[in-house]
């Protein structure tokens, strides 16, 4: 296996795919990336090719914006009608240098660095004109008919991309199948079509082909944005606090420019923490004399603001309350049922718990009540 050796075409030409919005599906955003930023991305840094040639369509507006546009490794062609067009006008060029060429989706964005080794070191093995990856078929098949009809479902699996060919086995066998009117699904079958030899390797479900917008949902479930918060404030004699927008009775009250909304601060750290937004201090100082007595859910708006602006949503809290008074239980619900208002999540996404200093140190002697939080995000759909 050669380094710098491979060359690779990624088909990027579906304009007309979308899901009802303005925004071709190879340009939806996926774990904080496009989706064809994704589907690049192993290509890029795979230390086995040389270069990628992405087939666009002529009125594409958005390939611009692209991470990898100003790439080195990458090259624009525009793609033709159809994904064999595609393919052609990029091998169209001349690429006389390269005995390999990779065929991939630009809406394929779950692949890896190790699925493109794979396939080159099948290829090389086996000696064949192309190899692809495939998956077994795991749900009962029917062909589709007037009565549908089962099938054995060990005699079929199911292609994706990457495939891998020898440059010049595919040049002709897509010339033969232009010639011959034949359209190719995909390159192993222009391959096939051709009566020369072919591999497989068996690759991964989640290497699916984003079609439907459940594909998109699937996917960004795996995202993981988490942040983390703490807050302490002093307690002194009083007549109750506030505990997320809470007005909470106890023989304490919190020392605090602000409500002293502690649980909430706590929460607007990691939510700031997690989208890498600086802390609170930093948008609601306590030097700040419009800041007195500032009712946190203000604080928590400003979050959300953020959220909305980086299409971010809440997954998941969880929070910690350490403090020996007031007992946190018989205020559970009311508390959880306002940050559910107050963040727009259900119940259910909210994590309260509480815990004792033991009586020693500082929240142990009561003059202080502390919270740890946790918040996880995903991009929005
Ligand atoms: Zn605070």
């Amino acid at each position: 296996m050669k380094e710098n050796s491979l060359l690779v075409i990624i088909a990027a030409a579906g304009s007309g795919e979308r899901f009802g919005g303005d925004t071709p599906k190879q340009y939806m955003k996926l774990n904080g990336k496009s989706v064809i930023e994704n589907s690049v991305y192993p290509f890029l840094v795979s230390k086995y090719v040389k270069q990628v040639i992405i087939a666009i369509s002529k009125n594409d507006e958005f390939i611009e914006k692209q991470d990898f546009y100003n790439s080195k490794k990458v090259e624009f062609v525009h793609g033709g009608d159809s994904r064999q067009d595609s393919i052609k006008n990029a091998l169209a060029l001349d690429y006389k240098d390269f005995e390999f060429v990779i065929t991939h989706d630009a809406v394929r964005p779950n692949i890896s660095e190790a699925d493109i080794a794979n396939l080159y070191k099948d290829i090389l093995n086996k000696n064949v004109s192309c190899s692809f990856l495939y998956t077994p078929v795991y749900d009962s098949i029917k062909i589709v008919g007037e009565n549908d009809i089962t099938k054995d479902k060990d005699k079929f699996l199911l292609v994706q991309t990457p495939q891998i060919c020898r440059l010049e086995d595919l040049c002709n066998s897509l010339n033969k199948c232009i010639k011959d009117e034949v359209e190719c699904p995909d390159e192993s079958y222009a391959i096939e079509y051709s009566n020369l030899s072919l591999s497989k390797v068996k690759g991964r479900r989640s290497n699916i082909k984003i079609t439907e917008k459940s594909d998109l949902e699937m996917l960004n479930n795996f995202l993981n944005i988490s942040g983390i918060g703490f807050d302490l404030h002093r307690y002194e004699n009083g007549d109750g606090i506030i505990l997320g927008g809470c007005k909470i009775d106890c023989n304490y009250r919190i020392v605090a420019h602000s409500d002293g909304d502690v649980l909430l601060h706590s929460i607007a750290d990691s939510i700031l923490g997690a989208t890498g937004s600086g802390d609170i201090g930093l948008f609601f100082s306590d030097k700040d004399p419009k800041n007195k007595n500032l009712d946190s859910r203000k604080i928590i708006n400003h979050c959300l603001n953020i959220l909305d602006k980086k299409n971010l949503e809440i997954f998941n809290i969880d929070t910690t309350i350490i403090c020996e008074y007031p007992k946190i239980n018989p205020w559970r619900e009311q508390i959880l049922n306002k940050l559910s208002e107050i963040f727009k999540i259900p119940v259910s996404k909210i994590g309260l718990k509480a815990t004792t200093s033991e009586q020693i140190g500082i929240i142990g002697e009561n003059k202080a009540i502390a919270v740890q939080s946790l918040v996880n995000l995903k991009e929005k759909l």
